[in-house]
């Protein structure tokens, strides 16, 4: 038996459990010793019955005297047994259990493990684990693996409980003769100062005190990370396998020029990227960067900067985004920034045919039409693809095969801490516009406090009421996605709203299962400005731009996320106006209130998301469903020195992989995280 034997061939997992075990993700006896305990039980107390107090989580070592079913005066269940050792007696007491007057025998010893608490007028031990002790000499298992110990509690499912869990894994681990290789190479466990395989497994599931699963962890959560950067690395590297046959040459002077005639100065963070993107395109090997920034901080001018230099490299470009919309955003603003300098720029949308041109173009702006279409590229140097996270890497690899292999560049504006990226992104490099061009006005943040919310109502009547500004007033899903539910409540709120706050307004409602054709007429009319106010749900994309807006109100702002929040905010405060964005919270108190506060102090997306993901942890923000981030088991995200760590030690290993067989099987089976 080894890690990758199917667990169905364990002792005692017949096909039902089977079955019930994959729900866990359990499919292989490795699955199950890397399913790890999310917190210990500490019954390592063991104390004589007379020294018990109440209050105490303690273990007793007893023999039973009686043990009977009896009645409550509400007619449940209760098993009573009456327990004792050299020191006295005590009584045990547990809920309608009552396959224990057949489990449990009087005479034996036992241990129990639980909580001692008044019941009634007596003391007693409510509902312990209890578990026979064990003859275990000649033996290597502990004598006892529920009780008397720290005790691990697992992830459970229906019909396998933490009990089972880990007298499975023990029997793997203590009497079986399973044969596990330690992938880790020596000499990163050496400079690590990580402990072996097989005495990590023992000590993260059985440790004899803190200090074992602190060590135990400490090895496994450098595993974890580093089989993602491992991933990462591959898929790295199979891109760098393409080789360019004309790397380009970086026409200092030009783009030097192109700077110049700008009507603004490039910020110091498009100056930074645009120099790691210009050293990228001078490599022998294709670039593979992604340009982060919020919306504003301005990605376009640094791409066509990119775009440029291909042009004088005597290459096409291509530059996708992801709908018609924005296609015809970015092929005007190319258009302005780039035909003074002798480009040809097309746009390609299902809407503009492809029609015979008289010159060849030089930048083909599009969407998804620009890979469905056959499109012969002469000479692709280089693909842009804005907002790279609705494009599945299977597109982006088609629309770089189209060329022979040009650069790429992803740019997207989903704030993510740097951190993340680095593991979520292993195979990109990653370019960060964390600047706002200056100028640039910020949105005023305020969160309110709900005795001010008449105050605020008030306010926001004064501003939108006959002026030519409006707002927005966001409400969240009452759950995960826009259901019919939280559907309702936008749509009560709504009602509220123009009945009893703003009778004298033109109010819309926008939500998601509104009919395409019903959510564009709202949107024009708040456009075209004969709304004053536009309630709407989060996932709706309120339209691209609507200069005119410059309040942003937000409901039960402490159900979202900081980075959500600043994405929402970044939909005012594209005019010349002051914006404002109001945050209302149900429960702004305390923490929420400060985790709110930050709103009005930073305006940078990925900076507000590191924080979020230092004070939530990623399992709130990074939902795996709903973003496709891997789920972390024991690493976080936020364990800055370990990333760094893991991704120095996967680059030293990756290059002779090969030299390290168990490695290079785990990294193919990957037991140890399953990322997207
Ligand atoms: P995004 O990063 O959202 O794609 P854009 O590239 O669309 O941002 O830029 C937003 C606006 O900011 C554009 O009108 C652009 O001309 C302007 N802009 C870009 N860089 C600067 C700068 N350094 N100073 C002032 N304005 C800038
Ligand atoms: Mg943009």
């Amino acid at each position: 038996m080894d890690l990758d034997t199917p667990i169905g061939q364990l002792y005692l997992v017949g096909p039902l459990y089977s079955r019930r075990l994959e729900k866990l993700n359990i499919k292989t006896v490795g699955d199950l010793l890397f399913h790890f305990p999310f917190r210990y039980d500490d019954f390592s107390l063991i104390s004589d019955i007379a020294r018990v107090q109440p209050g105490e989580a303690v273990t007793i070592k007893a023999e039973i005297i009686s043990l009977k079913n009896e009645f409550t005066k509400t007619g449940k269940r209760i098993q009573r047994a009456i327990v004792c050792d050299q020191t006295g007696n005590l009584e045990i007491i547990w809920f309608n259990q009552i396959y224990l007057l057949k489990t449990l025998k009087t005479g034996k010893m036992y241990n129990f493990s639980g909580k001692v608490d008044w019941f009634g007028r007596k003391i007693a031990m409510i509902s312990p684990e209890y578990e026979e002790i064990r003859d275990i000499a000649g033996s290597q298992s502990p004598s006892t693996i529920h009780t008397g110990r720290l005790v691990p509690v697992y992830p459970e499912t229906y019909g396998v409980s933490s009990k089972w869990l880990r007298s499975r894994i023990a029997f793997l681990l203590f009497n079986h003769q399973i044969e596990i290789n330690d992938y880790l190479p020596e000499e990163i466990k050496i400079r690590n100062r990580l402990i072996d395989l097989v005495p990590a497994l023992l000590k993260i599931h059985f440790p004899g005190n803190l200090n074992d699963v602190y060590e135990a962890k400490k090895r496994l959560s450098f595993d974890e990370l580093f089989f993602l950067q491992l991933n990462g690395l591959k898929r790295k590297i199979d891109w760098q396998k393409q080789t360019l046959s004309h790397p380009f040459s970086i026409p200092q002077e030009k783009i030097l020029d192109f700077i110049a005639r700008l009507p603004f100065s490039l910020t110091k963070a498009q100056n930074r990227c645009l120099k790691e993107i210009l050293t990228d395109l001078s490599q022998k090997k294709p670039m593979n960067r992604l340009l982060e920034g919020d919306v504003g901080s301005g990605k376009t001018v640094v791409a066509a900067a990119a775009v440029y230099t291909s042009f004088l490299n005597g290459f096409q470009s291509a530059f996708m985004a992801p709908t018609e919309i924005l296609a015809e955003q970015h092929y005007q603003t190319l258009n302005q920034l780039l035909s003074p300098f002798g480009l040809n720029i097309k746009l390609v949308t299902s809407s503009h045919k492809l029609t015979a041109m008289s010159k060849k173009p030089d930048v083909y702006v599009g969407t998804h039409a620009l890979i469905q279409k056959n499109l012969e590229f002469e000479e692709l140097g280089l693909v842009i693809i804005d907002e790279q996270h609705r494009f599945g890497v299977e597109q982006r690899a088609k629309l770089a095969n189209k060329g022979q292999s040009p650069h790429l560049l992803t740019m997207t504006a989903t704030p993510i801490p740097r951190t993340v990226a680095l593991i979520l992104y292993g195979d990109l490099d990653l370019s960060l516009l964390d600047e706002m061009p200056t100028g640039r006005q910020k949105v005023k943040t305020w969160v309110v406090p709900p005795q001010k919310r008449e105050a605020a109502y008030n306010w926001i009547r004064e501003r939108v009421k006959g002026t030519d500004e409006q707002a927005f007033i966001v409400c969240p899903l009452i759950e995960e996605s826009e259901t019919l539910k939280s559907v309702k409540a936008v749509r009560l709120e709504y009602e509220n709203l123009v009945k009893n706050v703003f009778p004298d307004l033109r109010l819309g409602l926008l939500h998601g299962k509104m009919k395409n054709k019903e959510k564009e007429e709202v949107i024009t009319k708040f456009r075209q400005g004969k709304l004053d106010i536009l309630v709407s749900t989060p996932v709706v994309e309120v339209g691209i731009d609507i200069p005119q807006a410059t309040i942003m109100m937000i409901e039960s702002a402490d159900r979202f996320g900081l980075a959500q929040l600043h994405q929402l905010r970044g939909r005012v405060g594209r005019g010349e106006k002051q914006a404002y964005c109001l945050l209302f919270a149900e429960n702004a108190e305390g923490r929420v209130l400060e985790r709110l506060k930050t709103m009005e102090k930073i305006n940078i997306g990925s900076k507000l998301a590191e924080i979020d993901l230092s004070l939530r942890g990623p399992g709130e923000i990074y939902g795996t469903s709903q973003h496709g981030f891997p789920d972390l088991r024991l690493a976080s995200y936020t364990d800055l020195e370990l990333i760094q760590k893991t991704k120095e030690e996967a680059e030293k290993i990756i290059p002779k992989l090969k030299q390290f067989p168990f490695l290079y099987q785990r990294l193919q089976n990957s037991p140890v995280v399953k990322p997207n």
